[in-house]
C-alpha cells in the first residue's frame, strides 16, 4: 500500500495511507495535491523567496466546509497543519515541511451593500482584488500597501495602511467574521456573538482559529492625492526631521511613510510617502510642506485613483525575491534615532534593500488598547528593517545586516512589535510574541486555551497557553 510521509503535530514523521487521502480529497469540493501533482509547487511557494518548504498535502479550500473538513482530518490524523490566506507573511508561516497547507486562495467571493456600505470578503482575496471590487462603488476600506497581500493575514494582525489616519486599522473595520475552531466547528464572531473571539481575531487570529469570511465596513474613498518625494540622503538628516513633525500633527486624512532606500541613479536617498484621503484642493494645502522644504529628487505625488496609490511598493517588493525583516516600533524620530536611520541607509547591503517607517495614528491610535487584540494604540511608525536580494549567494550577507540594524536600533525604539512584521518569534525568541501583543497577551493566552487548548493552531507567532 501507498503512503506519503506526513508530520505530525508534535514534530514526528510517519506514513499516512494514499487510501485514507484518497477518500478525504474525495469528499473535498476544491482541489488536494500532494509531492509531486501538477500544480502543487507552484501552490507551496510564498512571497518570501528565502522560504522553501514541502507540505505532503495542500488543500485548496474552496468554501468553509472544505475547511472544516481539513480541520477534522488534521485532527484524526495529528496532522501539522498551516494556513495560507496570501502567503505574503515574511516568516512563511502558511506552509510547513511535510504538514497539511490549509490554502484559502481559491477563496475569493465578494459581496459589497453599498447603501449599507458594508462588504462580505472571502479570505483568499488579495488586497488588490478586494480594492478593485469595492473601488467600482467608490468605497474602501484599510489595507495594506502591497496589492499582493492577502486580505486575511493582514486584517487578523491588525492591518496599517493609507486610510489608518481616518478610518482606523482593518481590523477596526471588521463589522463580523466566520471562523471555523480547532474543533471543527463553524463560529460567527461579531460584538454580540463570542465577543471574546471577535476581541481576540483583531490582532491574533492566526493563533485562534480559520476565518473563511470577512464583513467589513467601508468608507467613500478616492480620488486620493498621494505618492513619493525622494530626497538625497546628503540631506537626510532635515528629510526625517521635516517628515516627523509633519506626521506628528498631520490631519486624520493623511498616513504617511519614509524609506531609506537606493535611488534609481544607484545612490542612497530618503522617500517620503504620503495619501490624503479627501478633497484634493485642501490635500494639495496640507501635503506641501513634504514637498516644498527642500529640492527633490523627484517628486511623484499626484492625484490618482485609490487603486493606483494601492500599487506603489508592488515594483519595489515582487514575490519570489529573498527578504529579510525586522521589526520594532518608534514614537518619534529623535536625534539619536535620525543618526542611526541614516548610518545604516547610506550602508544598505543591496540595491534592493530597504528601511521603512509605517505610520500609525489618528483614527487608529484612538481605539483603547484593551479594546482589540492589537494593542499598539499610540501614535507610532512601524519599521521594517528590509534588507533584499536575487542572489542566493548574499541571504547570509543580508540577515547579518537586517540583525545588526536592528540591534544597532534597540536603545531607540519601543519594546514592542507588529506582529505581521515579526520575521520569526521561535528564531527572535519566544519574548517577541509578548512584545507583538505587550498587555493583551495574558487575555490572549485564556482564548487561546478556550478555543484551541492543544495549540492545534501552532504555524503563526505563537501565543503559549
Ligand atoms: C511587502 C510587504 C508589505 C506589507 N505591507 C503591510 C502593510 O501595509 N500593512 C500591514 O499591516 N502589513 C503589511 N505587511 C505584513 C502583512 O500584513 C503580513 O505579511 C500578513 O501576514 C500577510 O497576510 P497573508 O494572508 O498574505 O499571509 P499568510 O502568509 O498567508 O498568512 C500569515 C499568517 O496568518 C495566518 N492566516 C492567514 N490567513 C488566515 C485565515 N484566514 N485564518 C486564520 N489565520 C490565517 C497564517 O497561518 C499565517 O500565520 C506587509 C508585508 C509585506 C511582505
Amino acid at each position: 500500500m501507498s503512503e506519503q510521509r506526513i508530520r505530525t503535530i508534535d514534530g514526528k514523521e510517519r506514513g499516512l495511507d494514499d487510501a485514507v487521502i484518497d477518500k478525504f480529497a474525495s469528499g473535498l469540493r476544491g482541489q488536494l495535491l500532494r509531492r509531486g501533482d501538477p500544480g502543487y509547487d507552484a501552490a507551496r511557494k510564498v512571497w518570501n523567496g528565502m522560504v522553501d518548504k514541502r507540505p505532503a498535502l495542500i488543500a485548496r479550500c474552496a468554501g468553509t466546509s472544505d475547511v472544516v473538513d481539513a480541520v477534522r482530518f488534521a485532527r484524526e490524523h495529528d496532522l501539522l497543519v498551516s494556513v495560507r490566506g496570501g502567503g505574503h507573511n515574511y516568516a512563511g508561516k502558511s506552509v510547513s515541511d511535510g504538514g497539511l497547507m490549509i490554502d484559502l486562495g481559491s477563496m475569493k467571493g465578494i459581496q459589497i451593500d453599498p447603501a449599507r456600505r458594508t462588504v462580505q470578503a472571502q479570505a483568499g482575496l488579495r488586497l488588490g482584488e478586494f480594492d478593485r471590487e469595492t473601488q467600482a462603488f467608490g468605497l474602501a476600506t484599510t489595507l495594506g500597501v502591497n496589492t499582493d497581500t492577502g486580505i486575511a493575514g493582514l486584517t487578523l494582525g491588525g492591518g496599517y495602511g493609507w486610510l489608518d489616519g481616518k478610518y482606523g486599522l482593518a481590523c477596526d473595520n471588521v463589522l463580523s467574521a466566520v471562523v471555523v475552531t480547532a474543533d471543527g466547528r463553524v463560529l460567527t464572531v461579531n460584538a454580540d456573538e463570542n465577543d471574546d473571539l471577535y476581541w481576540g481575531i483583531r490582532g491574533a487570529g492566526a493563533n485562534l482559529g480559520i476565518v473563511t469570511s470577512f464583513e467589513y465596513r467601508l468608507h467613500p474613498v478616492g480620488p486620493v492625492l498621494g505618492g513619493m518625494v525622494i530626497y538625497p540622503i546628503s540631506k537626510g538628516r532635515d528629510v526625517l526631521r521635516c517628515f516627523d513633525d509633519f506626521s506628528s500633527t498631520c490631519p486624520d486624512e493623511v498616513s504617511t511613510a519614509a524609506l531609506l532606500l537606493t535611488a534609481p541613479d544607484g545612490n542612497p536617498a530618503v522617500a517620503l510617502a504620503a495619501c490624503y484621503t479627501g478633497s484634493l484642493e485642501q490635500g494639495e494645502r496640507v501635503l506641501k510642506p513634504l514637498r516644498t522644504f527642500a529640492q527633490p529628487l523627484a517628486d511623484l505625488i499626484a492625484p490618482q485613483p485609490y487603486t493606483q496609490i494601492q500599487t506603489l511598493f508592488d515594483e519595489a517588493w515582487p514575490p519570489g525575491r529573498r527578504y529579510y525583516n525586522k521589526s520594532s516600533i518608534i514614537r518619534r524620530l529623535s536625534d539619536p534615532a535620525i543618526n542611526l536611520l541614516l548610518t545604516y541607509g547610506r550602508a544598505l547591503p543591496t540595491a534592493l534593500s530597504a528601511i521603512a517607517l509605517q505610520q500609525l495614528h489618528g483614527a487608529a491610535s484612538r481605539v483603547g488598547a484593551g479594546d482589540t487584540a492589537f494593542p499598539h494604540r499610540y501614535d507610532h511608525y512601524s519599521i521594517y528593517v528590509h534588507p533584499a536580494t536575487d542572489d542566493a549567494g548574499e541571504s547570509e550577507k543580508i540577515v547579518r545586516w537586517g540583525r545588526e540594524c536592528w540591534d544597532a536600533l534597540q536603545p531607540v525604539v519601543e519594546r514592542a512589535v507588529y506582529v505581521n512584521a515579526l520575521e520569526d518569534a521561535l528564531a527572535e525568541g519566544e519574548g517577541r510574541v509578548r512584545d507583538a501583543y505587550g498587555p493583551n497577551y495574558a487575555r490572549l493566552v485564556t482564548i487561546k486555551k478556550k478555543y484551541d487548548p492543544t495549540n492545534f493552531f501552532t504555524s503563526n507567532q505563537n501565543i503559549k497557553g
